[in-house]
Parts: structure tokens; sequence; C-alpha cells
């Protein structure tokens, strides 16, 4: 694709792409939104071609729905090296974290890294165990940083022409505190991170809540990022 122009009309990937203003709104780290959406990356072997797709959820989360179609399809290669790549608005619930453990479990050639937006009712510890569960099982769950978004960007949106860079930047304190969290989640520490809604202003407050055993287990450079936070975000 020539530099400084939108994907071209005759471009292949048009069909999977996705809007900029929904790129926007179902990966925005500040937004709780009902939606659930994936794009996902798939490449065999060698081969230096990558097959993408982008989804949302239907009756079933995005991540059923992927493993469904990919087990269903002819393009399944047992003996072929698979990696796979997911950009998820939300991290896998416990039960799509079990069902991707299966699907790995069964298909040993597969490889896969997550990388989140969101981390999924996170307080839950059902939801907490799932993810750490998939990283024991070998699967690499990533926060969403300011290099995917634009790798997303560049891959899966439709943007407009002259607008390759027109990804949209986060406040990068969103991602800090969600990889924080999610430190806590992998070394099954307590939450340290509080979201909540407040109603009467139509409010998301986002809330850091450091306790003894944080500052015992967390590496201090991941910590003295966090530390340079307030520690009460509010978003509406
Ligand atoms: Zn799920």
């Amino acid at each position: 694709m020539a530099s400084g122009t939108g994907p071209s009309t005759g471009d292949a990937t048009l069909r999977r792409r996705i809007e900029p203003w929904q790129f926007e709104a179902y990966f925005d780290p500040r937004q709780l939104r009902k939606e659930a959406c994936m794009l996902s990356e798939v490449r065999w072997g060698a081969s230096p071609r990558t097959w993408r797709e982008s989804s949302l959820n239907t009756t079933s989360h995005v991540e059923i729905n992927f493993i469904e179609k990919f087990t269903s399809g002819r393009s399944l290669r047992p003996a072929v090296r698979c990696s796979m790549t997911w950009f998820l608005s939300w991290s896998p619930c416990w039960e799509c974290a079990r069902a991707i453990r299966e699907f790995l479990h069964q298909h040993p050639n597969v490889s896969l890294v997550i990388y989140v937006a969101r981390l999924y009712w996170h307080v839950d510890e059902q939801n907490r165990q799932g993810l750490r569960d998939l990283v024991t099982s070998g699967v690499r769950v990533q926060i969403m940083s300011d290099s995917e978004y634009r790798h997303c960007w560049r891959n899966f949106v439709n943007f407009p022409p002259g607008q390759e860079a027109g990804w949209p930047r986060f406040p990068p304190m969103w991602t800090t505190l969600y990889a924080l969290e999610l430190s806590c989640i992998l070394l099954s520490l307590p939450p340290c991170l509080k979201i909540s809604r407040r109603r009467q202003y139509r409010l998301i407050v986002f809330q850091l809540i450091l306790q003894t055993c944080h500052y015992r287990a967390i590496p201090p450079q991941v910590l003295s990022a966090a530390e340079l936070m307030h520690p009460l975000v509010a978003w509406c």
C-alpha cells in the first residue's frame, strides 16, 4: 500500500476492515462497551502471507466463534506450524479461556498471542484464574499499547486517505493501569484496579488501590510507572 493513501477500493483486504469509528469505539480502554471485537491474524509455517479477519460477538463470544470457524475450515493443516495473534477489545472470560485451552490442546501446532484493550470483569476470581491458566498453557497475554493500536489501524481499519498515521492515541495511563492489574492477576495477587460506574454523573471511575502485598510482589519498575499517576481517574 502506498504511504499517504487509504486502502484502495480494489484492495482485497477491505472486506475485513472495520471503520475508524468502530475501532476507536470498541478498543477505547476507557469505555465499558457491550460489544466485543476481535481482530485476528493467522500465519502458516514459513509463509509470508498473513490471513486477517475482524469479527464482533454474536450470541456467542468472539473467541468461540473464531475457534468454531477455524476448526470447521478446510484450511486446517495439522502438520504445519500455525501462529495466531488476536487483538481483543475485552480479555477472554473464564469460559472462553477454557475453550481456548482445549482448542490449543487439540491443535499443538498452533501458538497464540493475545493482546487486549481491557480486562473483562477482572475482579471475578474465575476470570482471573482463566487468564492465569491461559498463560500457563503457553498463551502470551498482554495489554495493547500504542504499537498494537498502530498495527491494527494500518492492517484492520479502513482509514481515510492520508490518515495512515491517524490511529487513536489513548492516554497511556489506561494501558499502565490495565497492565498493572494483569500483573496482579498473573502473580495471584488481589486486584489493585477498581472500576466503578457513577450513574448520576455518567462517570466511570478508575481507582488504583495498592496494598502491601502489591508492593512486595510487583517489580519496582512496573510500580514506579503507576505511582506517578493520580490514584483516581474519572472518565465520562
Ligand atoms: Zn468469553
